[in-house]
């Protein structure tokens, strides 16, 4: 499951500076997948990506440490009707989310998704969004 954690470094409840995946880590035992993070000096998104079956416990223990959590479900939406199966999204993605089938036709493998966005934008048919 991928969850987007958004936080201000001057709104948690502990030190600004705590490091908020690696103290999880220790107090859960919980391995996390960092797939996508974009943190300054005073706030920070980070995107991960956790078993499912540990969901709920990783999910408790950023709430308590002040840390806004999303749970982002499809990640990356194909319209069909849409697509023209052109490729543009193919070349695009960094996480090879897109392939082609044997006919040419687009396969979506929306797990590998980082939700960068760049084929919402690249998409020449606005066949792609994006679910959270
Ligand atoms: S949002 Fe980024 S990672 Fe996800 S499918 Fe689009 S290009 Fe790939
Ligand atoms: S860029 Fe859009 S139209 Fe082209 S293959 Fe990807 S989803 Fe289909």
């Amino acid at each position: 499951m991928k969850l987007l954690l958004t936080f201000s470094r001057r709104g948690q409840k502990d030190s600004g500076r705590e490091p908020v995946i690696a103290r999880v880590v220790k107090e859960t035992g919980v391995l996390i997948n960092v797939e996508k993070a974009n943190i300054d000096s005073t706030a920070g998104e980070v995107l991960i990506d956790i078993p499912d079956s540990d969901a709920d416990l990783v999910r408790k223990h950023l709430v308590d440490m002040g840390v806004t959590v999303r749970v982002m479900e499809n990640a990356i939406v194909l319209d069909e009707a849409e697509c023209i199966d052109c490729g543009a999204c193919i070349s695009i993605c960094p996480q090879e989310v897109f392939s082609f089938d044997d006919e040419w036709r687009l396969q979506v493998n929306a797990a590998r998704c980082v939700l960068c966005g760049r084929c919402i934008l690249a998409c020449p048919h606005s066949a792609l969004s994006q679910l959270g």
